[in-house]
């Protein structure tokens, strides 16, 4: 089997992703909300199976970290200690003619990707064909011409945002003409949902949708550091919504209005931030190879401008259909929020340590994923356009069997002379230990391409031979092979292939390594 289509197109995705039950516009029968999706029927089993991972790998695996659930709605003084109110924001400009909405530092990105970058690559091409190609690129004047022009464009654009300088920077947009009189002013768009609590006007108070859920942590701290009797260097791990009100909708649940994140801050004694960073840098990166992914596909992006928080921060990236883009980011947070939580709410955020019999403020590792962009590179890692041996083709999702939304489908051959029974009576006794699914119309083949392209990794046939031999076949997602197990043996086949022990197993060795 060979595939077809390497890169898959991302309007490929969506529309498999709705046509099989994973995802759906949300409100679609309204004509929809942009930026805001629904996930259906096999979408949330793995989202689901997806966060349990994370979950058991983060929490149940370590005695250092634990979870929380903490609320959406927090009180207002949150956001203004960790600057949220002052500091959340984005830059946009509108295209006047188009209508479309556009990020500042977007924009000016594209630019240096799709003008300056190309003229770089353009060159080295050039310079490809001789002998010694890295002495020439080094030393190539033109190369270095446009790399100083490039870091200078950055340093220019970063000095700018920082300094909040709006008519510098449409000047410097102009300047690269990367916009013309058609466009609108700037505007600074604060991301945050504002909502209102309290019934009568008089006495309703702002309040804001959370965007993170890092701050639910911090505002716990004492809360869980105290009645977890935890010492430091300890974690507080949650999954949970988020939201913002993101000007750009586009790529499919890479960027949405409402998310999910899966966030652990790692609670350290000052001046041990760069070993933990280093630490829990690693850590991450090797959760996602565990799951089978191609470690071509990912790599780090080091923050070169910092948001107010941080001393040192990384994104892993992930190539997503639209190219390298952030999938969690590792943040060194220092003691920033518990430092501004502690002067908000006058109350003592300090940590007594017995060892160093001193007390202190700690300082903080994040580690920040967003489960939907997760999703989505598990989801398109995994979809495939396949020629079979036979000139036929097949789609099929060959998600890692750990995390696929369903395990086994069952399927009597023909839908008479007892074989349903038989196959009904295995899914009664499979569906206490798996999401399973029972099948019994239309021809085994179009059964099998279905369930290729909702992943399930094994479909199980009673046939006339099970009968008598109590025997039924196993066909494989992948190699499309097949082979006959005994029905009571089912369970344990199934454990040795799709259990989460299995991936838990290499997290732990990760662990042990590290
Ligand atoms: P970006 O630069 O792409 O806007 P960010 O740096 O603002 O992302 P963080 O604030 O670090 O993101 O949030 C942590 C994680 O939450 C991100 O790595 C990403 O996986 C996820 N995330 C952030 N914003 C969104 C969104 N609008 N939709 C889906 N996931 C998101």
């Amino acid at each position: 089997m060979s595939h077809i289509n390497e890169n898959i197109q991302l309007e490929f995705i969506i529309s498999h992703a709705k046509a099989y039950g994973f995802i759906f516009p949300s409100s679609e029968i309204y004509n929809g909300l942009s930026a805001v999706y629904d996930y259906g029927q096999y979408g949330v089993l793995l989202k689901n199976n997806i966060k349990n991972f994370w979950w058991k790998s983060m929490v149940q695996l370590r005695k250092d970290i634990i979870g929380i659930d903490s609320a959406i709605m927090m009180d207002t003084n949150i956001w203004k200690a960790s600057g949220h109110i002052n500091a959340f924001n984005d830059l946009m400009i509108e295209n006047l003619n188009t209508k479309s909405k556009h990020k500042i530092d977007i924009l000016i990105e594209e630019y240096i990707e799709n003008k300056i970058q190309k003229e770089i690559n353009n060159a080295k091409i050039i310079l490809g064909n001789s002998f010694n190609e890295e002495y020439f690129i080094k030393n190539n004047t033109n190369i270095i011409a446009l790399n100083l022009k490039k870091k200078k464009i950055f340093e220019q654009m970063f000095k700018l945002l920082k300094s909040n300088n709006i008519a510098e920077i449409k000047s410097l947009l102009i300047e690269l003409e990367i916009i013309n009189n058609n466009w609108g002013n700037i505007q600074k768009c604060n991301l945050m949902f504002k909502t209102k609590l309290g019934y009568t006007d008089d006495k309703q108070i702002d309040i804001y949708l959370r965007p993170e859920t890092a701050q639910g942590i911090f505002s716990n701290f004492s809360n869980v550091q105290k009645t977890g009797r935890m010492k430091i260097p300890f974690g507080i791990a949650q999954i949970g919504k988020a939201f913002r009100n993101e000007i750009i909708a586009r790529q499919f649940i890479f960027r949405m209005k409402e998310f999910e994140q899966m966030e652990m801050q790692f609670f350290i004694a000052p001046h041990e931030d760069k070993k933990w960073f280093s630490y829990w840098k690693n850590i991450r990166l090797k959760w996602y190879l565990s799951l089978g992914l191609d470690k071509y596909y990912f790599k780090f992006k080091n923050h070169t401008k910092l948001a107010h928080y941080a001393n040192a921060a990384t994104d892993i990236e992930y190539k997503f259909p639209f190219g390298f883009k952030e999938l969690e980011g590792i943040h060194s947070r220092t003691d920033f929020d518990l430092r501004n939580h502690q002067k908000f709410s006058k109350k003592k955020l300090q940590y007594y340590d017995p060892y160093k019999k001193c007390c202190y403020i700690p300082y903080v590792i994040e580690t920040s994923a967003g489960l939907d962009r997760i999703f989505l590179s598990i989801f398109s890692y995994s979809l495939k356009k396949e020629l079979l041996p036979n000139g036929n083709s097949r789609i099929v999702l060959k998600l890692p069997p750990t995390i696929a939304p369903i395990k086994a489908a069952i399927f009597p051959l023909v839908n008479k002379d007892g074989l349903p029974e038989i196959a009904i009576n295995i899914f009664n006794k499979l569906k206490l230990y798996y999401n399973i699914i029972y099948e019994e119309k239309e021809s085994i083949g179009k059964r099998y391409r279905r369930q290729d392209a909702i992943g399930t990794p094994f479909c199980i046939t009673v046939d006339y031979e099970s009968l008598s031999d109590n025997n039924v076949t196993i066909r494989f997602r992948d190699s499309m092979l097949s082979k006959r197990v005994s029905i009571k043996n089912l369970k344990k086949f199934l454990e040795n292939h799709i259990n989460m022990k299995i991936l838990l197993k290499k997290i732990i060795n990760i662990y042990n390594k590290n």
